[in-house]
């Protein structure tokens, strides 16, 4: 792996490699090909971030199963919190289907519980989540991942789809922010 390198003003160093997250990919798609089997699940990837393992997850899932791609933005009102997200890009009719959310990180749990939410109104058979890193310590939410690739410690993490200020996002392996 490389050594540490600089995106904009901060320096990251190599955390977890892409062969330690290919395995653990494939482990949580083989544990999906069991569960879903038989429930023609529509895959929701979370742009951005979840590009990149959404990609390698589905091409590791052999069920029938459909993908398609979601975004969470800040709502742009008058709300002051900037907390409240709105979801965007869902097209397809969830009624009664099993939908797999397909997330970069679960850090404190907000997102993805305002997601569960949204969806839920379309009346879906199940909503299960799938993430590529959790960072069980910062949750603050009730809210449970299904299917974890990998946990981390709280810190934060660049590359394999996430980004630093939008930089990174092409890096193969997970780097984590360096201590100044
Ligand atoms: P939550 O709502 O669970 O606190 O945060 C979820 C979102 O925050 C993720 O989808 C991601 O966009 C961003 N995020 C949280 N932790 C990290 C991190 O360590 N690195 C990056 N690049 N984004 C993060």
């Amino acid at each position: 792996m490389d050594t540490k390198i600089q995106i904009k003003d901060r320096f990251f160093t190599p955390y977890i490699s892409r062969e330690k997250i290919a395995e653990a990919v494939a482990r949580v798609a083989s544990q999906m090909n069991e569960d879903l089997a038989g429930k023609n699940p529509l895959f929701l990837c979370v742009l951005n971030g979840a590009f990149v393992f959404a990609a390698d997850l589905f091409r590791e899932i052999t069920v029938d199963a459909e993908i398609s791609f979601i975004r969470m933005k800040s709502y742009d009102g008058m709300q002051s919190t900037g907390q409240v997200k709105e979801l965007y890009g869902l097209q397809q009719d969830i009624t009664g289907r099993t939908v797999v959310v397909v997330e970069d990180i679960v850090d404190t749990g907000f997102t993805i519980q305002q997601l569960i939410q949204k969806l839920n109104i379309h009346n879906p058979k199940e909503v299960k989540v799938a993430t590529l890193l959790f960072k069980p310590e910062s949750l603050k939410c009730d809210v449970k991942p299904d299917y974890v690739a990998l946990e981390i410690p709280p810190a934060f993490i660049v590359g394999y789809g996430l980004d630093y200020d939008e930089q990174g996002r092409n890096l193969k392996d997970i780097y984590v922010v360096a201590e100044d």
